[in-house]
């Protein structure tokens, strides 16, 4: 079957279809979500750390320069280069592109959170203020927008040297301001260096936790050791972190690599967006510590061990079955023909909800927040966030698994009624 985008005599055509709002939405958003950021930072160590305050804290233009941001955030993507090119871990392939061919991927995103962590280790031997971080975060941030702008420019100048099987389905509509946020090339690489799949889960996710470590080393500084809310923030998400490079091969048939292209959407998500919107948790906690009572804690650990359970089982399923439907942990599954030959699970965690993985995220979101109490918005921005962010990544990959399995699809969906949340959504 030949695809939308592709014109009879195989040259890409234009693609109209818009998603994240069209043109107004690729106009705005670029500007509104680095504001965002910055305003996200200010408003979590300010003293009432509210999201209702006007005018808004955003800060001045001094406090986004320190000549020591870029240093940092160059020096870093360089370890994760050179950390990627190291010859450690295997290499696997992604799934098969248009041209009937397939890349090759190596997973050592483990290898290099590994080898951070030992790195911040001698840092801490050798009493590097690690703590100081906290006060370069505006600079961070801002060197990091600016990093996001510079390379979706050059990833969209470079795509139209990109042959037309290389570009993605809907970065292709001819609009300059749309193409350059949504993105053209599917897999832009220098070499064999894949610049979307380096970005992902490499500089950005690692990026988080090295974050969220120097909040605790400057609470450390300030208060003389970790509170218990900042040592659970850590150490859930670096267990969310390690989890996610531990099964790094499994991104390889997400969404975001098989199907989007690289534009400012995700790099700007990935090397600014996670690392300092999800590190929020930490840094409130540096201003506004909590104590929590043994039973909160024990709860919340509950919460993100049942998320976490849930999350892990349902994508190590989903990904075992996509890799070998023969396997024995998912032989036995109750499953559905498609016109496309592949088939989809309607039992086993598939068949509880369309996205039980969606579930298990969203309830380790919330136990993410829970350690900084009830008393302000702020903590529980990242679970709104992620909510309407998963609702609405539910319904774009609805309406790609609709396109691919048609009626088989609407099958599914009356197999397994619920989105996200069992007899709720
Ligand atoms: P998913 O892993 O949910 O994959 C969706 C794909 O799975 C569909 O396109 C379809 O692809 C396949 N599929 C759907 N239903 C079935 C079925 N019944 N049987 C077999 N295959 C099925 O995609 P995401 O990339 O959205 O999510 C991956 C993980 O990443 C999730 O856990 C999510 O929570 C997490 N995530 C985290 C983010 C963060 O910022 N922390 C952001 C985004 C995602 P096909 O049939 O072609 O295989």
């Amino acid at each position: 079957m030949r695809s939308k985008s592709q014109a009879p005599n195989g040259k890409a055509s234009h693609n109209t279809e818009r998603e994240f709002g069209g043109t107004l939405g690729a106009v705005c958003i670029p500007i509104f979500l680095p504001l965002t950021v910055l305003f996200l930072i200010c408003a979590s160590r300010s003293p009432d750390a509210s999201l209702l305050q006007w005018p808004l804290p955003l800060p001045s233009l001094d406090q986004l320069w320190d000549p020591l941001a870029p240093v940092l955030l160059l020096g870093w993507i360089a370890l994760h280069v050179l950390l990627y090119l190291l010859p450690v871990g295997k290499v696997s392939e992604g799934l098969v592109l248009k041209d009937g061919t397939c890349l090759k991927y190596p997973i050592n995103g483990f290898h290099s959170l590994c080898i951070s962590g030992a790195l911040l280790m001698l840092l801490l031997m050798l009493e590097a203020p690690l703590g100081h971080v906290f006060e370069l975060m505006l600079p961070l941030a801002a060197c990091a927008t600016g990093a996001s702008f510079v390379l979706s420019l050059y990833l969209y100048v470079c795509s139209f040297w990109a042959p037309p099987h290389a570009l993605a389905l809907g970065g292709n509509t001819g609009n300059p301001l749309y193409d350059f946020f949504i993105g053209r090339e599917l897999n832009p690489r220098i070499g064999h260096f894949d610049l979307k799949y380096f970005c992902e889960l490499r500089p950005g996710l690692i990026g988080w936790v090295v974050i969220n470590f120097a909040m605790l080393m400057q609470e450390v500084e300030l208060r003389g050791s970790p509170s218990l809310a900042m040592i659970l923030v850590n150490s859930f998400q670096l267990l969310y972190v390690a989890d996610a490079l531990w099964n790094e091969e499994a991104v390889l048939t997400t969404m975001d690599i098989v199907h989007d292209g690289f534009g400012f959407m995700l790099v700007f998500g990935d090397l600014t967006w996670v690392p300092f919107t999800y590190s929020l948790q930490a840094a409130y906690l540096v201003e506004h510590p909590q104590a929590l009572s043994p039973l909160g804690v024990a709860a919340i650990i509950t919460l993100n061990g049942i998320g976490y359970y849930i999350f892990r089982k349902s994508n190590s399923q989903k990904n075992q079955f996509r890799r070998n439907p023969t396997h024995p942990s998912v032989a036995r599954l109750e499953t559905i023909a498609t016109a496309t030959g592949k088939r989809l699970l309607v039992s086993g965690w598939w068949g509880l909800v369309r996205h039980p993985n969606y579930l298990g995220d969203l309830l380790m979101a919330l136990a993410w927040s829970l350690p900084c109490g009830f008393s302000h918005l702020l903590p529980y921005f990242y679970v709104i966030y992620f909510t309407v962010l998963l609702i609405h990544r539910e319904a774009r990959d609805e309406k790609h698994c609709r396109a691919k399995y048609g009626l088989a699809w609407d099958t599914y969906c009356r197999r397994v009624p619920y989105r996200i949340v069992p007899y709720i959504y």
